[in-house]
């Protein structure tokens, strides 16, 4: 089947059908229950809505399945009607397709965020996408989509689900976008491309929140980075109230309009996501008809990622070298005793001083737990948004840093010898750039011996479909003081630098056991960067290495080495953004002395420091995980002087209903609100998930919040806010409504009567801060 939809896709572009949610939603009244309960109760409403899409015109059908993981329909009480949801769902669209059209199992996210953003990890979205995917395979789809999703690891979780159950099915793997072209937690095109090259997928893609007119760029973007086939589902424009209704306003025909730029930018399948109907896809199919798609030429991404950050290759790459125990007692209890503050710190420092990576080692790993690996990897790459070269070394561990890391990373390292082949498999299996040592079982003696390794060892990873392209190759520095041939090190360099390869060195080994290292290290690296060294692995706080290699770069036309990465000039700041709550306490037990008294605190100290930080999110400089952590931090500030606030002030009401809207269980963004009003020193009363507006009303008139926030996720939910706004009126409660989550925007929410609309969580802060000056003066 997959070489079937291959030989099509050469030779035209195929449509995808379009929404089912907004049109479930015209025909029958679900009662806030999820669309795929209709596979069960009412097949004959999927399987007309199906029968449309496949008479105008859609090669490739759906199952009503998106929302069809055990978790996610756990939340709706529903996890026992599992199988029967989802095998009932192949059964019909096989039904209408006749081996007419292609039929593609739909998958969407959990609903939940990895850690330290959410809870989750590897293990939670690989089980669930696994039972469901296994599901859909054994019934008989021609195809896997994995739509909607707005987290990297979980997109590769579900992807790593896929392929364990078979190495074949067609999968097509979509990410969605916001107007800046990044994902929820930060994900931008280039980076999707790149971690994705590692991966047996078929087609990459975008869907859903922006319409056709907005998603053009980023898909463009996408583009102009990938080899793979695109594809891509714009919705039908951003929702608006008309007489009542939710109403998506891009009408087929503009829709249609938009396929022709999709097409010229490369699309190979096009369909449509929320608020299209058959008609939007039968216009569709009018432009398209049978085009041949376009050919491409991608640009190559050689690079290292983290979730948010890309490391770009073609320039000189500083790997730090300090998340390593060897001889740091400190800095090995931490790790021995659990993912801690110290260990964050010598990741944000390195950070700090120009690193672009960090290299992370466990040290003697049977003393480290797996959860403190886990928690490691994925603390500093999300929360400090930095890429990272794995260099652990048991098998297990080593799985569980791999599959739980949210990019695309370095593992460091492999050598030449049967003893590590299960590392080889873990790549293959995980992604990523490697690090080959140029040595076998023993250490290199000389040039040739290095060059004999090295040509095994490419040999070997090519063996394993790992190309020359992830392989960077390190020479293996001996300590000079224990006899090491520095200068064939150096010849190395120069031969691979001649063969294209990149190369990297662990510098530091060359001082080994000398005294005043740091010169050593300096000059080995010089001599190395100028015979074509193109990264290495060293200490960025040693600042008289890291200002020669800033001069030598200069000097040799390479680069300069990035600026900071983020502006952490003031030590509040600081502490918030690396999660640093102990020493945040202790310094705000200081201002309290100075100042006597905790609001002056919060107003003179605090705040500024979360305004520095929703300034930074705005700017795109730091995303969601940093945000939540720096969030997290103040609370832990915050609670401490809230006690004496409240003696010290009387009844300074800084209160906040938070709810998510009756029929919606989505609460990411609900929870992500409330964290952050919190860290502002708001008292968030949050009323949970699918909460009924009667229930709210109850709640506001007993805590006479300064305002109400509602999260509306869906579509079909959105209208709920109305129904609050209404009833909160008929009360006589004149208490401004604040609004936010992915179905709203401005002037849909104004059409809802809201008073106040937020796209995200700083501006809901910004909101409650006008209304405090309003009612101060
Ligand atoms: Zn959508």
């Amino acid at each position: 089947m997959k070489k079937d939809i291959y030989d099509v896709l050469k030779e035209r572009v195929l449509i995808l059908d379009g929404a089912y949610g907004t049109e479930f939603m015209k025909v029958c009244n679900l009662k806030g229950r999820p669309p795929e309960i209709l596979n069960l109760e009412a097949p004959e409403v999927v399987e007309r809505l199906q029968r449309s899409y496949v008479e105008a015109g859609a090669d490739i059908l759906l199952t009503n399945t998106f929302g069809a993981t055990p978790a996610k329909l756990k939340k709706s009480g529903l996890e026992d009607e599992f199988e029967n949801i989802v095998r009932a769902a192949v059964r019909i669209a096989k039904k209408v397709s006749e081996g007419r059209v292609f039929v593609f199992g739909d998958i969407g996210p959990t609903g939940e965020l990895p850690y330290p953003i959410g809870k989750r990890d590897y293990d939670f979205f690989y089980n669930n996408f696994y039972k469901q995917a296994k599901l859909l395979i054994e019934e008989g789809v021609d195809g896997i989509i994995l739509e909607t999703f707005s987290d990297i690891l979980e997109l590769k979780s579900a992807i790593r689900a896929v392929r364990d159950i078979s190495n074949e099915i067609f999968l097509i793997a979509h990410l969605t976008f916001d107007e800046k072209g990044r994902t929820l937690t930060g994900t931008t095109p280039e980076i999707f491309s790149a971690v994705l090259q590692d991966y047996n997928v078929d087609a990459l893609g975008i869907n859903c929140t922006l319409g056709p007119e907005e998603m053009l760029p980023v898909f463009q973007d996408l583009a102009s980075r990938t080899g793979k086939f695109l594809s891509v589902e714009p919705n039908a424009g951003m929702p608006v109230v008309k007489e009542g209704k939710t109403v998506y306003p891009v009408s087929a025909d503009e829709f249609a309009y938009y396929a022709e730029s999709y097409w010229e930018s490369g699309a190979n399948i096009i369909g449509g996501c929320c608020g299209t109907t058959p008609e939007h896809i039968k216009k569709l199919k009018r432009v398209i008809g049978d085009r041949k798609p376009l050919e491409r030429s991608p640009k190559k991404l050689i690079s290292v990622t983290s979730a948010a950050t890309f490391v770009d290759f073609s320039g000189f790459v500083v790997i730090g070298e300090r998340i390593n125990p060897a001889g740091r007692k400190k800095l090995r209890q931490a790790l021995e005793n659990g993912f801690t503050d110290i260990v964050f710190e010598e990741a944000r420092v390195q950070l700090e001083k120009g690193a672009d990576l960090l290299d992370v080692n466990f040290g003697v790993e049977q003393f480290v737990s797996d959860d403190t690996v886990r928690k490691t990897v994925m603390g500093i790459s999300y929360s400090l948004s930095s890429p990272l070269s794995i260099d652990v070394q048991t098998q297990e561990k080593l799985v569980v840093a791999m599959k739980n890391y949210p990019g695309r990373p370095i593992l460091n390292s492999i050598k030449v010898s049967q003893e590590d082949i299960y590392k080889i498999e873990i790549l293959k299996r995980y992604g990523g750039m490697v690090v080959l040592l140029a040595m076998g079982d023993n250490l290199p003696k000389d040039f040739k011996d290095r060059v004999k390794a090295f040509e095994k060892g490419v040999r070997l990873l090519e063996d394993y479909g790992i190309d020359r392209e992830r392989i960077i190759v390190d020479p293996v520095v001996i300590p000079a003081g224990a006899g090491g041939d520095v200068r064939a090190v150096l010849d190395m360099i120069k031969h691979l630098s001649e063969l294209g390869f990149l190369t990297t060195m662990g510098v530091s080994n060359v001082s080994f056991g000398l005294p005043n290292r740091s010169y050593y290290n300096t000059a080995l690296l010089v001599m190395a960067l100028q015979n074509g060294l193109t990264s290495a692995i060293v200490n960025p706080l040693d600042e008289k290495l890291m200002g020669v290699l800033n001069a030598s770069l200069v000097i040799l036309r390479m680069k300069e080495l990035p600026k900071k990465r983020v502006d952490t000039s003031d030590e509040l700041t600081r502490l918030l953004l690396k999660g640093d709550s102990e020493t945040l306490l202790t310094k705000v037990k200081e201002f309290l002395i100075q100042e006597k008294n905790a609001l002056d605190v919060v107003e003179k100290y605090l705040k500024p420091a979360m305004e520095k930080i929703g300034v930074l999110y705005e700017k795109g400089k730091i995303f969601l995980p940093q945000l939540i952590l720096a969030s997290q931090t103040a609370k832990v500030a915050f609670d401490y002087l809230s006690e004496k606030l409240s003696t010290e002030s009387g009844n300074n009401n800084k209160k906040v209903v938070i709810a998510t809207v009756k029929g919606d269980i989505h609460d990411i963004g609900k929870n992500i609100v409330s964290a952050v009003m919190r860290s502002y020193g708001y008292e968030v009363i949050d009323l949970g998930h699918d909460v009924p507006a009667e229930r709210i009303v109850e709640v506001v008139k007993r805590e006479k919040p300064i305002v109400v926030a509602l999260s509306a996720m869906m579509t079909t939910t959105a209208p709920r806010i109305s129904e609050v706004v209404r009833k909160l009126k008929e009360e006589g409660l004149n208490v401004p409504v604040l609004v936010g989550g992915a179905s709203l925007n401005e002037r849909f929410a104004k059409e809802l009567g809201a008073h106040y609309y937020a796209s995200n969580p700083t501006e809901g802060v910004s909101f409650l801060k006008k209304l405090e000056g309003r009612r101060d003066a």
